[in-house]
């Protein structure tokens, strides 16, 4: 019988009953179908055998307490299996009452990881210890995957913490908390240093509550902070909508909006109402296409990157104990005190001392800022910082196993530095560069080990982005791939694999992100809807305002290197309507971005922006130019879309995956797309859908939007774009 291994009962003497959650096929527990037959028969049992039971324990005999929902089940799940799902759900919630509603203390005591469905089960116990080790995590994250919790979670945390907080602090962010914030936060009772002495508070719980009760079936018990039925709550509802506006700046995520309307109906209804209302929210965006982007981007295809699906095979992993940083810069700054958190010394070099104790400043500061707000301790904060010793001297670099260099972006002085240190790190030490546009196998030419010399391209702020782009030259060796993905996972990045090519993956994409925005300021259609449109899509940063960010110079440098050597190839150039736009702002206007304090925008003397520059309606906008919204949009989406797969086709790009989670993680493709082919495959339509558009905006706006051949022939034969796991 099921119940004997997915759930496992365990009974002593004193009529404890022990519920260990231990699935036999799955490294994990979750709520699959094994799950809720075990359930259901557990549940049968308890009511059963009540007269010798004194109280329950839930506790997982896996690493994690329990994963929550089976993602492989809920990214297949379409409008006509959707009702299976309800009543599926359904059946979960209600057995769950059952147990919680026995009149027996029921206590979890979770030993690892419950996010999800592993605290929603948590949630219907009526205490709940946390073991403090770094694998608890515990909250809501259904709202980063396009779902919400739909075991329960919506109901009980707003019983449990009131709407606002339920809303805020556990629902609408998907927070994951350790077990100690968790317990701040009101999520868990108590926390537990051991493992026995999570099962010894639990088992004190039992004992001293022997008739416990929920806080939302005793008598007289209100919602916390009241509900939309009480005038002063009434009042704030308003709010909410404002948060939800600001989450999502109208872009297409429909989790948040029906969280919201889940927890606000089902406060006003009774319990098993609004465990049927939840039900119908989560069943509404799990056979959406929301969910499914999401679910294939940020599980799967995260999964598949992490795990070294691109990594060569037959290498053994190696640790890097003491990497060299040449540059201390901003990148430079960033890229040592990454290093310095993961444990590596490092050895961070710049023209003179003075610069180079500057970047270690960086690492002060941001140390400060994690001590300050107790994120890290006095103690772990000094250590990190004693890791890293500032210097001027390539002698200071012997015995470094890895260098990554960040100096400013010039082939010559590139080669210039690691010619200096070459000969003084240790004989094989992998050498990387960050450049972020110059072609690795130019770069490679500097050195004399080319096999050892690869690209790592970290992006800015490096301690908050969580990708890195490897880029492999024409004469990279494996053992040197397999090296530089093992230091980026070391210091806990998200690498993806590309081949050589100018702008590689991420920068050469972006470019037409931005390209496009310009263009239509050039047309004449209204700057502050192109910004709006960006927004809108889901972008994180507007797209004229990213520009200027960049600063203006920066694209014609890039065009005109890349011109000549297009030319020098024989080839001929196509320029992009966006070039003459930037030539008039830097050439007519001398406005050069925002580090020239003039750009798309103007700026405040503290470096604020200060609005558009009104004369960009003088100079460009013409009456009678606007064209609809959704071609704005898509405009930007498809240019990015169209080249990754122009990229897929060069043999730049050789996973899909990477191509997912680099165009989010690192260049901030929307993610309700769950990334740039992602994207693709879930566009009305289909492929066929996406390329029927793409030729439609070719017709009118120009050959860049014609989809390449690879695209086209997918699309005739009914395939996607797919190398990881999932749908
Ligand atoms: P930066 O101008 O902030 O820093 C460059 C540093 O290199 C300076 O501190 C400079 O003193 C130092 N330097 C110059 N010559 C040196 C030498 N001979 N030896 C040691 N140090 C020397 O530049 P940055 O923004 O940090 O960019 C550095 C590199 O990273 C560039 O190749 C850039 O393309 C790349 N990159 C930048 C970004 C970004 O967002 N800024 C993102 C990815 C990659």
């Amino acid at each position: 019988m099921t119940e004997s291994t997915t759930i496992r009962w365990e009974q002593d003497d004193t009529g404890v009953v022990t519920l260990v959650l231990d699935d036999p096929n799955q490294s994990a527990n979750t709520m699959n179908q094994a799950f809720r037959d075990s359930l259901a028969a557990i549940t049968d049992r308890l009511e059963a055998e009540q007269d010798s039971i004194r109280g329950i324990i839930f506790t997982s005999a896996k690493k994690t307490f329990f994963a929550g929902g089976d993602l492989r089940d809920l990214i297949r799940v379409t409008p006509e299996t959707a009702q299976e799902l309800f009543d599926g759900g359904l059946a979960i919630k209600r057995n769950l009452r059952r147990i919680e509603t026995l009149g027996k203390p029921v206590v979890a005591a979770i030993n690892g990881a419950a996010l999800g469905g592993g605290f929603e089960l948590a949630l219907a116990c009526h205490h709940r210890v946390a073991l403090d080790t770094s694998g608890t995590k515990i909250g809501c994250p259904e709202v980063t995957l396009g779902l919400l919790p739909g075991g329960g979670g919506v109901v009980r945390t707003v019983r449990l913490l009131g709407i606002a907080d339920a809303l805020l602090k556990v629902l609408l962010q998907g927070t994951q908390y350790n077990a100690r914030r968790a317990q701040e936060n009101g999520l868990v009772h108590e926390v537990a240093a051991t493992p026995e002495e999570l099962l010894t508070k639990a088992r004190a719980f039992v004992d001293a509550n022997p008739e416990s009760q929920q806080p939302w079936d005793k008598p007289g018990y209100k919602i916390p902070g009241g509900t939309p039925a009480n005038p002063k709550f009434a009042a704030n509802l308003p709010a909410f909508p404002a948060t939800l506006r600001k989450q999502t700046n109208g872009a297409p995520y429909p989790a948040p909006r029906n969280i919201l309307a889940a927890a606000v109906e089902g406060a006003q209804v009774d319990f098993e109402t609004a465990q049927v209302i939840e039900a119908r929210y989560f069943v509404e965006l799990a056979a959406g296409q929301t969910s499914k982007n999401m679910i294939q981007a940020f599980f799967f295809d995260l999964q598949a990157v992490n795990s070294g699906a691109n990594r060569p095979k037959g290498i053994e992993p190696r640790q890097v104990r003491k990497v060299a940083v040449l540059g201390a810069g901003m990148m430079g700054a960033g890229i040592a005190y990454s290093c310095a958190r993961a444990g590596i010394d490092v050895v961070l070099k710049d023209v003179s001392l003075e610069s180079a104790v500057k970047g270690k400043g960086y690492s002060e500061k941001l140390c400060a800022k994690a001590v300050a707000k107790g994120r890290t301790s006095q103690e772990k904060a000094d250590a990190l910082l004693a890791r890293i010793t500032p210097t001027a001297e390539a002698a200071d670099l012997a015995g470094c196993d890895a260098v990554i260099e960040a100096v400013f972006e010039d082939t010559t002085l590139k080669h210039k530095v690691f010619q200096e240190i070459e000969a003084v790190v240790a004989p094989d030490a992998l050498l990387c560069s960050n450049t972020s546009t110059l072609p690795i196998t130019a770069l490679a030419e500097g050195v004399e080990r080319q096999t050892d010399f690869i690209g790592l391209h970290f992006f800015s702020p490096v301690d908050k982005m969580p990708l890195v782009e490897i880029i492999k030259g024409e004469r990279t060796g494996d053992e040197a791939l397999a090296r530089a993905f093992d230091l980026v996972r070391q210091i806990n990045k998200t690498p993806i694999v590309v081949n050589d090519s100018r702008g590689f993956f991420t920068s050469r994409v972006i470019g037409h992100f931005i390209n496009e925005g310009v263009a239509m300021v050039g047309e004449g259609i209204e700057p502050a809807s192109v910004e709006q449109a960006a927004a809108q899509a889901g972008y994180p940063a507007k797209v004229l305002s990213l520009m200027d960010e960049l600063t203006l110079t920066l694209p014609r440098k890039i065009r005109n290197e890349t011109k000549r050597a297009v030319e020098e190839a024989g080839g001929t150039w196509s320029a992009h309507p966006a070039e003459a736009v930037i030539d008039r702002m830097v050439d007519e206007f001398g406005r050069t971005g925002r580090s020239g304090a003039a750009g798309f925008y103007d700026y405040a003397e503290d470096g604020k922006r200060a609005g558009l520059w009104p004369g960009l309606r003088e100079h460009f906008t013409r009456p009678g130019s606007e064209i609809p919204f959704r071609d704005m949009q898509e405009r930007m989406l498809f240019s990015e879309a169209l080249d990754t797969v122009r990229l897929l086709e060069e043999g730049v790009l050789t996973s899909v995956a990477d191509a997912n989670i680099g165009s989010v993680f690192g260049i901030g493709f929307p993610g309700w797309t769950g990334g740039v082919l992602q994207y693709i495959n879930g566009y009305e339509g289909g492929l066929s859908g996406f390329v029927a558009r793409a030729r439609e905006l070719a017709e009118r706006y120009g050959d860049r939007f014609t989809p390449p051949a690879l695209l086209v022939e997918k699309a005739e034969k009914g395939e996607r774009f797919s190398d990881s796991a999932g749908s």
